[in-house]
This record gives structure tokens, C-alpha cells and sequence, in this order.
């Protein structure tokens, strides 16, 4: 569970809200970046809080917008923040909150998909893997269509213990749509089970901390929003690479409602795909008949394990791609009509 956080002794001088911060740089959200931004700082400290205490701690911050998580962040008692944005029209505004709070803040103008953070903080932080979270903590609310597919970058850096987690076990505490947030903590049988909780839950202990109501970003965007703590496991709960792992939840994913082996079934080339299902089912003794919402991470242990093995045994069926069979025989079947339609009669 993350620890809850107290806000410290430092705190920012008399700053323009961040309302007028918006007014005074004519910083309109640009919907083409689905940019929400958070006024209440309320909530942006409770955010903080939640995040757990941040006591001379390295923060990096992923998209601080207008600022207003980030002067929550600049009042926790942290060691430096430092703030990725791709918006050049945030930047004076980061810049006043940079000479409020001097040695704290660093800003870079640029895109989080591509920043490399392992190397922007002191070598000094690093940690065994083993050890207890370093003295880094991401937090970040991001435009959702960044953060979901920015999870699972950070999801496989976590696995290689690379990019924010070359530091160890960097913690990370993110925004994301109420029901992104509710499938990255779904239980086994839960309604909201799907790829996102097991490749989240495989490798991290991951909990919702509480959700915001739409109404208190402006624009106020469709949905609620959750925030949500991550804190990699020294241990990931399955053992085997990430893209293998990633192969088989997607493949049982992909037929939702259907019975288990339906999806793993694709994981096989046609010719002998019945056959190798039911071994891979029969060695990792899983009931055919489940359906992937009730697989649980035990159960996808298990399956990796398997899949690793066959994988092994022939090493063609990992790079083996059911669409890709299935667009070589419609193509082949084309090319058959073709030659028909073309011989004299
Ligand atoms: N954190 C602020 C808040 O809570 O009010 C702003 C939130 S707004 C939803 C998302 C912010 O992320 C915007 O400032 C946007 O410009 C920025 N952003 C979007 N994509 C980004 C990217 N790839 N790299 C860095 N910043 C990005």
C-alpha cells in the first residue's frame, strides 16, 4: 500500500492562482493535445499526499501543464522535481514556479515517450532491484491517449529495469481514465479483467487510489478520472520475457467471452492447433473451459511457463503470427482463382 504522505515545511510564496496563470499566458486547453487541467489544489495536494511521502525525494513529473500538481509536489519537501513538458505555451508559467522555489525546479521542454530519464538524475539514487524504492517517484497527469500506451512502455522498461527503473524500484503514481484505472487493479473473475491487469499485476503491486469526478478538470473532460500507484515487485509474479508474456494475454484476451483455449488456440499454426493447445492446456493444467476473465496470474504463470517450453522446442512458434497464416492463405487462395480465371477454357 503506498504510504500516506504528509505535505512539508517548504512551502511556495504568494503565486498568481493557477486561473490567472491560464488567463495571464492565454493558455487554452488545446483539445488536439486533450489537455484537463486540474484548479483545485486540493485535489493536486491530495494527489501528492497519496502518492506517499516524497521527503527528499527525486520526482519527475510528466506533463505539469499549467502547474498546478506541480506546486503541490514543490510544497512536499522534495529533493527536485523535475518537469517534462512537449507545450511550449506552459513554459513561462514552469519558469515563474522555477524562481519561487530556487535549486527545485527543472524544466524540459520535450515529450515523455522519448525522454530519457535514467540518465537526467544523480547516479548516487541508484538501487539494487532488491533493495527499497530508490528516493524517485513519477507522478504524472497525462492526456489519456498518452498514459495508456506510455504504461506499457514503462511496464517493459520495468521488466528490463531500464529507463525510470534503472534507479530500481521507482514508484509511480499516474492519472488515467476511471476505467483504464479499473482494469489495472481488476481481480481475477471481475467484470473489468482484461490485458492491462495482468501485464500491470504481473509486475507491479497496483492500487486505485481514489478517482476524481470529471467536473474538477477544466475542460471537464467525458469520463472520471483514477489515480493510481504503482510500486514494481522485487519479484514479478511470471518470470519469462515481456513480449512473450504481452503474446499470451493478448491471445486469450482476444476472444473475451469465449472459453480460454479459443484464444490460445491462436498462439498455434492451424495444421496443429488443436493439438498444441491441448498439451499447452494439459501441461499447465488449466480447465480449457474457463474464460480469461477467470485466469488468474497463477493460471498465466503457468501458460508463459508452457508456452516458453514449446517455444523452445521449436523456436519458429514464437515468432509464429495467426494473422499473418491466415493473409498468406488468403492470399494464396486469390492467386489459386486467379490462375483458374486466367487457364483457356
Ligand atoms: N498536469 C496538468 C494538470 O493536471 O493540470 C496538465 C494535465 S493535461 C491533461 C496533460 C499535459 O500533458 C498537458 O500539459 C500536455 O501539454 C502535456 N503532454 C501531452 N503529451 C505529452 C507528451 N508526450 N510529453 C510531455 N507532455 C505532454
Amino acid at each position: 500500500m503506498a504510504a500516506s504522505g504528509k505535505l512539508g515545511t517548504f512551502r511556495l510564496p504568494p503565486l498568481p492562482t493557477i486561473r490567472e496563470i491560464i488567463k495571464l499566458y492565454q493558455l487554452r486547453a488545446a483539445k488536439q493535445l486533450s489537455q484537463n487541467f486540474l484548479l483545485d489544489l486540493r485535489l493536486t495536494d491530495k494527489i501528492v499526499r497519496k502518492a506517499g511521502n516524497l521527503t527528499d525525494v527525486y520526482v519527475y513529473e510528466v506533463g505539469p501543464g499549467p502547474g498546478g500538481i506541480t506546486r503541490s509536489i514543490l510544497n512536499a519537501d522534495i529533493a527536485e522535481l523535475l518537469v517534462v513538458e512537449k507545450d511550449t505555451r506552459f513554459i513561462p508559467g514552469l519558469q515563474m514556479l522555477s524562481d519561487a522555489a530556487p535549486g527545485k525546479l527543472r524544466i524540459v521542454h520535450g515529450d515523455v515517450l522519448t525522454f530519457k530519464i535514467e540518465k537526467a538524475f544523480p547516479e548516487h539514487l541508484k538501487r539494487k532491484w532488491e533493495d527499497d524504492p530508490p528516493n524517485v517517484h513519477i507522478i504524472g497527469n497525462l492526456p489519456f491517449s498518452v498514459s495508456t500506451p506510455l504504461i506499457i512502455k514503462w511496464l517493459e522498461k520495468m521488466s528490463l529495469q531500464d529507463g525510470p527503473f534503472a534507479y530500481g524500484r521507482t514508484p509511480m503514481t499516474l492519472t488515467f481514465q476511471k476505467e483504464v484505472a479499473e482494469r489495472l487493479v481488476a481481480t481475477t473473475g471481475s467484470k473489468q479483467r482484461s490485458r492491462l491487469s495482468i501485464m500491470a499485476q504481473y509486475l507491479c503491486n497496483v492500487e486505485h487510489l481514489f478517482t476524481i469526478p470529471g467536473k474538477a478538470f477544466v475542460p471537464k473532460p467525458e469520463v472520471d478520472v483514477g489515480v493510481v500507484h504503482f510500486t514494481p515487485l522485487i519479484q514479478p509474479r511470471i518470470e519469462q520475457p515481456f513480449k512473450l508474456v504481452e503474446k499470451v494475454v493478448q491471445n486469450v484476451f482476444q476472444f473475451r467471452r469465449k472459453y480460454c483455449h479459443r484464444g490460445l488456440g491462436m498462439l498455434f499454426p492451424e495444421a496443429r492447433r488443436l493439438e498444441s493447445t491441448g498439451k499447452l492446456l494439459q501441461l499447465a493444467d488449466i480447465d480449457p473451459t474457463l474464460r480469461p476473465i477467470h485466469l488468474s496470474l497463477t493460471h498465466f504463470k503457468s501458460l508463459c511457463d508452457v508456452y516458453r517450453k514449446m517455444c523452445d522446442e521449436d523456436p519458429q512458434l514464437l515468432t509464429y503470427n495467426f494473422r499473418e497464416e491466415l493473409k498468406q492463405k488468403k492470399h494464396k487462395s486469390r492467386s489459386q482463382e486467379d490462375r483458374g480465371s486466367a487457364s483457356p477454357r
